[in-house]
């Protein structure tokens, strides 16, 4: 049943892509970036038809633009996708959000973290007989999997949590409370997604029914994720991920994806991290993929819920 959903970043890659595959299943979405004129213009691009759009304004690092952009949304939606994520390796200092909060860990975590908070009303309102919230996760975020024990520049992990018990405010910039580190800033980001779907899933599935669930689309290496990684980098790892791991997808696969894990009967357990078998091939398989103890502990779990909940000040 095509209902109403909400995509954050849609102005390129895998939220441009899974817009135009859902608009093209039926689907009406409501997009949700920093440049609305952007995000239509992209669209456009890809021939959508303007009718089954609307697009708002909505930074995921500015936890006030966060409210203001809630506050105008219509009071049923069907489902979310957290999509929106910056990725910026080459900082030498930590980049801060208005609110002063390191902006990888304030844009893919806090503010994704704040939004499923803010809309779960909104989905509670809906009668579309699947809810679903879907967190884009990653494989280097996850040490059960061979991409996720790659030492550069760390694993992802968030220690004993003293940066977050600090407040994430200067001078910490890490979860751990330890030295910056801009790559391992965005994979524990990406963590805390993860982390998040696991916690939404285990306190608010039962009661309310919604379906939370992350995926892994694949390795789309030529999205403008990668923009600020070295220009050797960004010619390298796309060929990398196609001739020799064989990990590559490309946007539009990726878009299906989440179309699918948004929409498709077959994904409406709660709980799941999906993944896919054979990864390049268009028939590649779902599959749950089991998450690292980091992921899934839910002592960890707890102390990042409530830990989040105050840094949104909830
Ligand atoms: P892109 O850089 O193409 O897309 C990111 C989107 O997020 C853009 O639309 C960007 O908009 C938006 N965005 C960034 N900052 C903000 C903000 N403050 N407020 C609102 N929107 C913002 O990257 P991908 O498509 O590759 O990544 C999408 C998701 O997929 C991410 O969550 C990423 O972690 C995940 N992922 C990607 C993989 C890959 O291989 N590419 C693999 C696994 C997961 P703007 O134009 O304004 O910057």
């Amino acid at each position: 049943t095509p209902g109403t959903v909400l995509i954050t970043g849609t102005t390129s890659g895998v939220g441009l892509n899974a817009t135009c595959a859902l608009v093209k299943r039926g689907w009406t979405v409501i997009t949700a970036n920093r440049s609305p004129q952007r995000a239509a213009a992209a669209a456009d691009d890809m021939d959508l038809p303007k009718e089954r759009l609307q697009h708002v304004l909505m930074d995921l690092g500015d936890l006030d633009s966060v409210r203001r952009a809630v506050d105008a949304l219509p009071d049923r939606l069907d489902a979310v996708v957290c999509n929106a994520a910056v990725y910026k390796p080459k900082l030498k200092q930590p980049e801060r959000s208005p609110q002063g909060y390191e902006i990888s860990m304030a844009t893919n975590h806090l503010g994704h973290f704040l939004l499923v908070q803010l809309l779960l009303g909104r989905l509670q309102n809906s009668s579309h007989p699947s809810r679903r919230v879907v967190i884009l996760g990653t494989v280097t975020a996850n040490s059960k999997e061979l991409g996720g024990k790659i030492p550069i520049p760390a694993p992802a992990d968030l220690g004993d949590l003293s940066g977050f018990e600090a407040g994430f405010k200067y001078p910490v910039a890490m979860a751990s409370g330890k030295p910056f580190k801009p790559g391992k800033a965005y994979k524990d980001s990406k963590l805390c997604n993860m982390i998040s779907t696991q916690e939404l899933h285990r306190r608010l599935h039962g009661e309310s029914g919604i379906t939370f669930t992350s995926l892994y689309p694949g390795c789309v290496a030529d999205t403008p994720l990668f923009r600020n990684t070295p220009k050797a980098f960004q010619t390298i790892f796309p060929w990398f991920q196609k001739n020799i791991t064989g990990g590559y997808v490309s946007q539009a696969l990726a878009g299906e994806r989440v179309a699918d894990v948004v929409a498709h009967p077959d994904f409406a357990e709660s709980g799941v991290h999906w993944s896919w078998g054979n990864r390049q091939k268009k028939d590649g398989q779902q599959f749950s993929q089991e998450l690292s103890d980091k992921a899934t502990d839910p002592d960890t779990a707890r102390r990042v819920w409530d830990l989040s909940m105050q840094l949104v000040g909830l």
